[in-house]
């Protein structure tokens, strides 16, 4: 038996076009690349491969499947063969381990904690479309409406709705014979003591759902003010779910982020909903203060052009300096849309596609939003000249490419009228 580890490693390295490159000529059509199916005979392409989404597919055959799939398909062994060969290919050490009677009781409870969450994204779900054909929820559809959600945005996202604080969605599991031991592991029940209730109260439910679009865990924001960052929470962090590597979105958005070569990063959920339903579909979600390594690596895969959302609210301010901090450590090239309103979904939800696309043309480049948005609100941040000097040297300190980092320096002397040497002398003692 080969560790679950190693075989998670192989299916997040394999890259399908390179693996399918192998053995198929390839070409680029559009974000796709085409070539002759290797499965039946054929004269003209109609073998696809989607980098984004990581699979290929026939529309000859219909064959299609993901990397493993391929080499599966194509040299006609089993599943662990597979992934020996790709683990050779991309040089990963394969760990064999034998399959102890605890590591069968781990998997077997790892598959159950998935059939619990994909039990609970259709329940939630479900919540959302009863309401909206029935009349005992007459105040819910207006409720929706006035928050601009639309339909596809539901669909979309697979929006759903946790309607009493309580145990609505333990009673209903365990109604299905969903063991509670397994409702606990999700996260989704929680336990004290011999109490069990529900994670999530009146709260409208995102599924957060990893790159290949299995459910890891859930988003909730509640009713009662969905506008508030504060009532924004993820699950935490459980058997399935990785909180520092999961993102809100990406499974939605990862094709449009490669497509059109950008990625929107929001901190709340319903700011992605609007600028998803505006033609800025390349939007995901990170919540305040969760920005971690992981999902910074999940997001270059698709694109290395970062726009993060700023409103006029310190905290976002803070929140954004923190981000283009650590994005800039990365290489990443970051814009900033800094919108001129204090709360970012009230105003979001009442704008046009026009005045948003507006915005997101009207991007700046992450220096000339600190030096201007710090400077100019200084004494609402406690600080001082030099601090402020200081706060942009230290993210200028930890760009990695040195020719970029001697434009910074250049674009910053510009800006604030200081002499080049003088930032490097600085820059030297940080
Ligand atoms: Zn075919």
């Amino acid at each position: 038996m080969i560790d679950q580890s190693t075989i998670d490693k192989v299916i997040d390295t394999a890259k399908i076009e390179e693996v399918v490159g192998e053995e198929v000529d390839l070409r680029r059509r559009g974000v796709n690349l085409l070539g002759l199916c290797p499965f039946h005979n054929e004269k003209t392409p109609s073998f696809t491969v989607s980098p984004a989404k990581g699979i290929f597919k026939c529309f000859g055959c219909g064959e299609g499947g993901d990397s493993v799939g391929f080499i599966m398909k194509f040299h006609r062994i089993g599943f662990l063969e597979a992934i020996k060969k790709l683990a050779s290919k991309y040089n990963i050490e394969v760990e064999e381990v034998e399959e102890t009677p605890e590591a069968i009781q781990r998997r077997k409870e790892k598959e159950a904690i998935q059939i619990v969450l994909n039990w609970s994204q259709g329940y939630y779900h479900q919540q959302v479309e009863k309401m909206k054909n029935s009349e005992n929820h007459p105040k819910f559809v207006p409720f929706l409406n006035q928050w601009f959600v639309s339909s596809e945005a539901i669909e979309k996202y697979r929006i759903g709705l946790s309607t009493s604080s309580g145990d609505e969605l333990l009673k209903e599991a365990t109604n299905k014979g969903y063991k509670k031991e397994a409702l606990v592991s999700t996260g989704l029940i929680l336990k004290n003591r011999d109490q069990h209730k529900d994670f999530f109260g009146k709260e409208l439910i995102f599924p957060v759902q990893t790159i290949s679009g299995r459910v890891a865990g859930f988003c909730g924001i509640k009713l009662s003010d969905m506008s508030s960052s504060a009532n924004v929470r993820m699950l935490g962090a459980t058997p399935s779910f990785d909180v520092e590597k999961e993102i809100l979105g990406i499974y939605q958005a990862k094709g449009e982020i490669l497509k059109r070569k950008g990625c929107h990063i929001m901190t709340h959920p319903l700011e992605m909903v609007y600028l998803t339903q505006n033609e800025i579909p390349q939007t995901i979600t990170i919540l305040p203060h969760t920005l971690a390594e992981k999902q910074i690596k999940q997001i270059t895969r698709f694109s290395t052009n970062i726009y993060l959302w700023c409103s006029e609210n310190l905290g976002s301010i803070l929140e954004t300096y923190n981000r283009i901090s650590k994005l800039i450590h990365s290489g990443i090239t970051v814009k900033v849309i800094h919108i001129n309103k204090e709360n970012l979904v009230k105003y979001l939800k009442d704008q046009r596609t026009s005045t948003i696309e507006a915005h997101a043309n009207d991007a700046k480049d992450w220096l000339h939003f600190l030096v201007e948005t710090f400077y100019a609100k200084k004494e609402q941040l406690g600080l001082g000249n030099p601090d402020v000097f200081i706060k942009i040297l230290q993210i200028i300190n930890v760009i990695p490419d040195a020719i970029v980092k001697g434009v910074y320096v250049t674009e910053l002397s510009r800006l604030i009228n200081m002499p080049e040497e003088l930032i490097w002398e600085d820059l030297r003692n940080l």
